[in-house]
């Protein structure tokens, strides 16, 4: 990937430019938690954006993706929006660090990844971090602090991808840090690292390559139950509940309701509790949790699926330490905390099995905890 996009780069604009990359990432707990104020726990991966950059002197960007084999140009004012979906990420990091006072000039660059697209592992996130922190350091002497360098790709998705979504992926990918998870409290914006060094375990995703439509948003259904039980108990997320609380109001709320509150306020008890165990190098706990956490998004949240479910059983099965649902639920990937001996069997087992009942095997990626946005060399 490095050489191809040197190559491409002396190719087409005659010069060498500076290298960046940032990264995809994964939750290893703390699903469903972000819009009730409480943690999530990403970390950043071995699969990466990465481009080649260089200011060109005009007032236009110019700009190739190797990968999707397409040339884009163009201008920095609002009206230039490009139409090609990818490059829309590149300009709105540009627009939103203009917004916010910020420098930006033309450039060329050329990029490339290897996170699969969709997959769940925000390729996207990683797209904007990359020229997010490039443009920082190339025009801006790195003024711009990184929590905003996170907030410039969170506006982007909303404001040029119509994607509405939370910090984590963003942050996840500026912040990562090579052998460390990071907890992120989404109600106030803290975050600190915690050890994630599983010696004699990988870390494997299995990506079910499904995806439920669904007809009456039931993520918008799940908000409004966490919305009601907090109204009922007066407070203003389910952050600030616990299960003796909910369970005060038990005969007052609907069984529904109390099942997605019970979910939420246990996976907050949950993140704590691996950070606990990874302060102690304890990964049969943190596997313990995961597994807890499958659970309660399959049985209490209802946001599983019959494939997720089936990868989860063949992971229990198979010994595997910890799995669980990735995500937002209803298809995608489940992560794996696998022993290492265990490994080989687990895989193989699950591309049988799974293709013998879906028709297709599961993707397999294989991820290692790693450093986030950066420049190379
Ligand atoms: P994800 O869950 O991976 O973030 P999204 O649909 O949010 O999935 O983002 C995928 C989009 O990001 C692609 O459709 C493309 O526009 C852009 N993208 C990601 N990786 C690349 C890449 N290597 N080359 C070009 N565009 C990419
Ligand atoms: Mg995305």
């Amino acid at each position: 990937m490095d050489s191809k996009i040197r190559a491409e780069f002396k190719n087409r604009f005659g010069a060498e430019g500076v290298r960046y990359a940032s990264s995809g990432r994964i939750n290893l707990i703390g699903e469903h938690t972000d819009y009730n104020g409480g943690f999530v726990f990403p970390g950043a991966i071995d699969k990466v954006i990465e481009a080649e950059i260089k200011p060109n002197g005009l007032d236009k960007v110019r700009v190739y993706s190797v990968d999707i084999d397409e040339y884009v140009e163009f201008g920095l004012n609002e009206e230039d929006a490009p139409a090609q979906q990818w490059a829309r990420y590149i300009f709105g990091v540009c627009r939103e660090i203009i917004k916010r006072g910020g420098k930006v000039e033309g450039f060329d660059a050329v990029f490339a990844g290897n996170i699969p697209l969709g997959a769940g592992l925000s390729s996207s996130a990683a797209l904007e971090s990359c020229f997010a922190f490039a443009l920082n350091d190339m025009f801006n002497d790195n003024k711009i602090d990184k929590f905003e360098l996170a907030r410039i790709g969170q506006s982007t998705e909303h404001n040029y991808c119509g994607v509405n979504c939370g910090i984590m992926d963003q942050f996840a990918s500026i912040f990562g840090k090579k052998g460390n998870l990071m907890r992120l409290d989404c109600r106030s914006s803290e975050f600190e690292y915690f050890p994630f060094d599983p010696v004699g375990y990988k870390l494997v995703l299995l990506d079910s390559v499904v995806k439920h439509e669904l007809v009456d948003s039931p993520y918008n259904k799940r908000r409004e139950s966490c919305e009601r039980v907090a109204a009922k108990l007066g407070i203003e997320t389910l952050r600030d509940a616990n299960m003796e609380m909910l369970d005060s109001i038990k005969d007052e709320i609907s069984a529904e309701d109390y099942s997605r509150a019970k979910f939420v306020i246990g996976e907050k008890e949950r993140v704590l509790d691996v950070c606990d165990a990874l302060m102690r190098g304890d990964y049969e706990t943190v596997g313990k949790r995961m597994y807890e956490t499958h659970h309660g998004l399959s049985a209490d949240y209802e946001v599983s699926c019959e494939e997720l479910d089936f990868l989860n059983d063949i992971a229990k099965e198979c010994g595997v330490t910890g799995s669980r649902i990735m995500g937002g639920g209803f298809g995608g990937c489940t992560i794996n905390l696998v022993k290492d001996e265990l490994y080989d069997k687990f895989i193989a087992t699950a591309r049988e099995k799974f293709a013998a009942k879906y028709g297709h095997e599961p993707r397999v990626y294989d991820v290692v905890i790693s450093d986030g946005a950066h420049r190379i060399g």
